[in-house]
């Protein structure tokens, strides 16, 4: 890194000493930007890199609510506005006990690049609160979303801020914070909130976006090098939103998905995984992953009880993680390259840690970043967006080709990237050119706000 990235890199480190996964994703960005701000000397003058950094607005809040024993527990809300440049604010929500402001903070960042690698107009932004819905009786988990949305509906909005799913907030709890929001609000603005039911305003399509999208970017990256999905061994990580639907377009390329997990363990079906039994355990009766056996006796259980997460130890060619943040660390990542892996496709935010990614890097490993392969989610969401702006339906077929194209694209912009810089297959660099660039732009033209 040359002495302008490290001043930046050193000044942000100073500032932010207790938020280790922002830090990590500032670093990332600023490790695979130099040849963009070498070949653009007005960006230090401009501050694009300490504006890009600081977030616009972040806003914390006290959830009160009441469980079912009539004790009031208080909860952290919050949602990190980081950058309007390109179009409103826009990002999910998460709903995990682990949640604090440097994840909040690394989440909204990712956003941004990823939000402008879609092509479309939304800005980036992240919230959520340390609430932990496993365990959690429907009525909860309304009265949850009910509380959050109370202080939550003031600062977003259909042209503002539109929140969205993540981590333990699906169609139900953006179904409860979407009512909530009306009536406070006293006007149907369908636009405020994505992922909705298809019922009342969502999009066909949207539940499956972020799996299939990773599959659909990670058989592009597979073709630019004369490779494919077909035939191919695949592990994932997670068992949720992200993975099951990862695990549905995989098959549907004629890969053989053999493991899944949740936080507690993995299961590993030589057969092939069950998904429908997946989805049956995981979306009807929120039940733990290792019920699989109860059906596929012949299948094998691993518990998770250490750092090193035991999917990681299965012989694959294709790793997809799905499930969070830092969930395949160095040591996971010699296991996979000794075991024959060729590509990682990231379902999660930043699964990867930053010498996972370069061990994998330097092996000539093939990865398809979160930012560029896991957008098909907010791609669609703005396509919902959209057709909520025009009170009107596209069909499955259509929103699936849209998305599809636009992953497509996106694979283009960041290999495209690599090579003009002379980075060849890191399309990790490449996604963070790509989109830098258009946003440092953005920035040159609009002034010093
Ligand atoms: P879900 O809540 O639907 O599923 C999360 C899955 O990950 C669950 O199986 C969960 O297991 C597992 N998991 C969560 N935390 C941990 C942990 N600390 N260790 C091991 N496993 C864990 O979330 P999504 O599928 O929506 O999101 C998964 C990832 O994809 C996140 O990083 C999210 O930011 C990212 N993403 C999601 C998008 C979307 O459209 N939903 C869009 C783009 C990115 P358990 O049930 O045991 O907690």
């Amino acid at each position: 890194m040359n002495e302008y990235l490290n001043s930046v890199l050193e000044a942000v480190t100073r500032k932010n000493p207790n938020e280790p996964e922002y830090l990590q994703a500032v670093k990332e960005v600023l490790l695979s930007v130099e040849p963009l701000i070498n070949n653009h000397p007005e960006y230090k003058k401009l501050g694009i890199l300490e504006r890009m950094i600081e977030p616009e607005r972040i806003i914390t809040f006290r959830v009160p609510w009441v469980n079912d024993s009539g004790d009031v527990i208080v909860n952290r809300g919050f949602r990190v506005q980081f950058s309007s440049l390109i179009g409103p604010y826009k990002g999910g929500l998460r709903l995990h006990p682990t949640v604090n402001q440097s994840i909040m903070k690394f989440l909204g960042f990712e956003q941004i690049f990823k939000n402008a690698l879609t092509g479309l107009p939304i800005g980036g932004a992240k919230g959520g609160s340390d609430f932990d819905p496993k365990g959690k009786s429907d009525a909860e988990i309304m009265r949850f979303c009910q509380s959050f949305m109370t202080e939550l509906y003031r600062h977003i909005g259909q042209d503002v801020d539109v929140p969205a799913g993540d981590i333990g907030v699906g169609g139900r709890e953006i179904g409860y914070l979407f009512g909530q929001y009306k009536r406070i609000r006293n006007a149907y603005e369908g636009g405020v909130l994505t992922g909705k039911a298809v019922v009342y305003g969502g999009s066909l399509a949207r539940t499956e976006a972020t799996g299939y999208g990773l599959i659909f970017y990670v058989r592009e990256m597979l073709a630019a090098n004369n490779n494919s999905l077909n035939g191919k061994t695949v592990i994932i990580s997670g068992s949720g939103n992200v993975a099951i639907y990862a695990c549905e377009k995989a098959a549907a390329n004629g890969a053989k998905v053999v493991a899944m997990s949740d936080s507690n363990g993995c299961i590993y079906d030589k057969n092939g995984i069950d998904l429908d039994l997946i989805k049956q355990i995981k979306e009807v009766q929120r039940g733990r992953i290792k019920e699989y056996l109860n059906k596929h006796p012949e299948a094998e259980y691993i518990e998770t009880t250490s750092e090193d997460a035991p999917i990681w130890g299965i012989k694959a060619d294709i790793a997809l993680p799905c499930a969070t943040q830092n969930e395949l660390n160095l040591n996971s990542a010699k296991k996979l390259v000794e075991n024959g892996v060729i590509a990682i496709g990231e379902g999660a935010n930043m699964p990867l840690t930053q010498e996972a990614t370069d061990y994998f890097l330097s092996k000539g490993v093939l990865v398809a970043p979160a930012k560029a392969a896991n957008a098909g989610g907010v791609a669609t969401s703005a396509i919902e967006m959209s057709q909520n702006s025009m009170r009107y339906y596209y069909t499955f077929e259509e929103v699936e080709a849209k998305l599809e194209k636009i992953m497509i694209n996106i694979f283009k912009a960041c290999k495209e990237q690599s090579e003009k810089y002379g980075l060849k297959n890191n399309y990790v660099a490449g996604a963070n050119l790509a989109a830098f660039e258009k946003l440092a732009e953005s920035m040159k033209a609009q002034g010093v706000v």
